[in-house]
């Protein structure tokens, strides 16, 4: 039987990621995430399918980040019938971040549509509700990381430990065509060692093709400890002049970890005991699953836990349900860390805060993850002298500090390290045939690819749609 694999979406780009395998007649998707963007953009890429949903057997999927898994609504509402494999964390998790993905469409949709309906523009309808996303999740079954599950007669699937968010899987297929055995292993996203709540990530063994990650291809991250020492710079920096930190965070691991950096800073007294507050729903949802899923944190977690040590109540922390306490925020002038959702500063209560705090110089926007291209986090990362926020422009005047150690990615050394482990070859396959880099912007792939070439591996960049026989 021949053995294809088609790249659907998060080649040449970090968002979208989603990989169709056919082996014979058997169709398996390996994640199904949403392409994130410009508005336009946002809906063509994410309802264009170049495949049937109906038919697919089955669908692994890595982890609940919604690049991911934010478009599984929308391929249930377009015939998606099979099983979702993932692990008990990412089932959960993948939970709560799709209702909260259709109730950002739904109000997108309603502030578009307001414009629309005035212009006399065709109105638009949201590519799933919060409604729609709650049931997508009956399709989900929970496998435990190592655990070999079949998908087809001949096509098994294990989840290793991926070591980038709470429940994260490199999927590893074990394909057997008669006499020959094929291994695909899929490291979309890959973490990184020592980070503050996970364990490192697994190297699995005997690949024949890998499909990783590119995301830092280029770059190099500064150890994931100097994370702590620069926060407190920063804080102690804004608080001194009386201003308050913004911080815009993802609200699944990011949140957690500088939770948890604030938590041993006060400890040590280190950083002056101001407000810290958590405006998110979501992120208090979230940590409530950190709290449950301690299987999946390591070790010095878990023991903190046990020891009832937990690294995300502190006394000076309060986490934000109400819009109306998230309001009170505004006026309130004394100095605090506000930690707010979208990471990118898209959509969420962030964009209330920078739209408050943005102007006075006094204040802080600290930035602890990675802003995509064409977002409004770029922007401020890129000091724009002036940024729209809700179509009003502000001037930018608030000091803007990056923190590049917290990522949750692997970097190029770590991704060549990793690349290295899965060369050596194993009774169970022989030595890497080629592998495919994804989840990068073009240049931060092509640097990988530059390195791992002269190491004698076989690399390729796809584009969107391609699709490659594996043999
Ligand atoms: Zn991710
Ligand atoms: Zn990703």
């Amino acid at each position: 039987m021949s053995v294809k694999i088609k790249f659907l979406g998060g080649a040449k780009t970090v968002t979208g990621s989603s990989h169709l395998v056919t082996a014979g007649n058997t169709e398996i998707l390996l994640d199904g995430g949403l392409f994130q963007g410009r508005r336009q953009a946002f809906y063509e890429i994410n309802t264009a399918f170049h495949y049937n949903p109906r038919t697919i057997k089955a669908m692994v999927l890595s982890h609940a980040h919604i690049d991911h898994c934010g478009n599984i609504p929308n391929l249930i509402k377009r015939g998606l019938r099979c099983k979702i494999y993932t692990t008990s964390a990412t089932k959960d998790l993948a939970a709560l971040m799709l209702v909260d993905s259709g109730k950002i469409q739904e109000e997108d949709v309603r502030y578009v549509n307001k414009i629309n309906r005035r212009m006399g523009l065709p109105l638009r309808k949201a590519l799933y509700t919060a409604k729609e996303a709650s049931k997508a999740i009956r399709i989900f079954r929970s496998i435990s990381y190592k655990q070999k599950f079949c998908i087809a007669k001949d096509i098994c699937a294990t989840i290793l430990d991926a070591g980038h968010i709470l429940g994260s899987g490199i999927i590893v297929l074990d394909i057997k065509d008669g006499q020959r055995s094929l291994r695909v292993g899929y490291a979309v996203d890959l973490g990184r060692k020592n980070l503050p709540l996970l364990n490192d990530p697994v190297v699995p063994e005997g690949l024949d093709y890998l499909v990783m990650e590119s995301t830092y291809g280029a770059r190099l991250h500064r150890p994931i400890d100097e994370a702590q020492s620069k926060l407190r710079e920063a804080i102690c920096r804004a608080v001194k002049r009386g201003g308050k930190v913004i911080i815009p965070s993802f609200t699944l691991e990011r949140t957690q970890e500088v939770i948890y950096f604030l938590n041993e800073l006060l400890k040590e007294k280190l950083i002056p005991s101001v407000p810290i507050y958590v405006d998110s729903p979501l992120a208090t949802n979230i940590t409530d699953l950190f709290n449950y899923h301690l299987d999946f944190l390591n070790d010095k977690t878990r023991k903190a836990f046990g020891k009832g040590d937990n690294p995300f109540e502190l006394l000076n922390l309060r986490f934000i349900r109400e819009q109306k306490e998230s309001k009170a925020l505004n006026t309130d002038k004394r100095p605090m860390i506000i930690i707010a959702g979208s990471g990118m500063c898209e959509s969420g209560r962030v964009l209330h805060h920078l739209q408050n705090n943005i102007e006075d110089s006094r204040n802080m926007i600290l930035v602890v993850g990675y802003m995509a291209q064409d977002t409004l986090g770029r922007r401020i990362v890129e000091k724009n002298p002036f940024v729209r926020i809700f179509g009003v422009e502000y001037e930018l005047n608030a000091e803007v500090v990056v923190i590049n150690s917290f990522s949750g990615h692997a970097d190029q050394r770590e991704l060549l390290e990793f690349v290295s482990g899965c060369t050596v070859s194993s009774p169970a396959g022989g030595p890497l045939k080629r592998i495919f880099l994804v989840h990068g912007e073009l240049e931060q792939s092509e640097a990988l690819a530059g390195l791992l070439s002269q190491k004698g591996l076989q690399v390729h960049i796809p584009d969107k749609d391609e699709e490659i026989l594996l043999n």
